[in-house]
């Protein structure tokens, strides 16, 4: 499952696969507060970017504390082909009202897009952010990130593709019927 969705000369992508396979200029990790990445989207990222990710996550760590959810930070990707790992704290759904958590995945994703144009990023994969280990329900999820993901499209810049790499077929499959809804 591999399906392109088009917008004027940009162009929405959703994979299932990897994340940490893909050769997007950055890919993005849904991490928690304190960037210790030991669990799910997170682990497997380091584990096959290298040291170098939670070495500089530390460094990030130590030097502003621990990062506000909705807040996104970067450092480089090691031994992955990307140029950068970006790191977003999504909501936990179980911490906040739903109302709350839908507010903090749309600023999770749109600090995601300001730090790809800071960088200038042509492209950039990103995984289903807090429907994993951070409950968000997948659909909704979906739902916000695919809506999100069509404004900011729209908009002229350098960020010419976005794609989404869903780990697994149900996630991929909700993903592409949501797309298919928005473009
Ligand atoms: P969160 O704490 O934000 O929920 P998780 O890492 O638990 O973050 O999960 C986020 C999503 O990433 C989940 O849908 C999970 O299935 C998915 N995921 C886990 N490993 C990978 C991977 N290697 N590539 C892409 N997506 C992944």
């Amino acid at each position: 499952l591999d399906i392109n969705f088009e917008i004027k000369d940009k162009i929405l992508e959703i994979v299932k696969g990897d994340i940490t396979l893909r050769n997007t200029d950055a890919i993005v990790n849904a991490a928690n507060r304190y960037l210790q990445h030991g669990g799910g989207v997170a682990l497997a990222i380091v584990r096959r970017g290298g040291d170098i990710i939670q070495t500089e996550s530390n460094m990030i760590i130590r030097n502003q504390g621990p990062i506000p959810t909705g807040k996104a930070v970067y450092t480089s990707a090691g031994n992955l082909k990307s140029k950068y790992v970006i790191h977003v704290v999504g909501p936990d759904y179980n911490e906040y009202a739903p109302d709350a958590a839908t507010e903090f995945l749309k600023m999770s994703i749109n600090s995601c897009f300001d730090l790809a144009l800071k960088l200038r990023l042509k492209s950039i994969s990103l995984p289903a952010i807090s429907s994993g280990i951070y409950g968000f329900p997948k659909d909704k999820c979906a739902d916000i990130l695919i809506q999100e993901t069509f404004r900011h499209l729209e908009k002229r810049d350098s960020l010419k593709k976005v794609e989404f790499v869903l780990f697994d077929e149900i996630t991929a499959d909700i993903f592409a019927n949501t797309a298919k809804k928005y473009f």
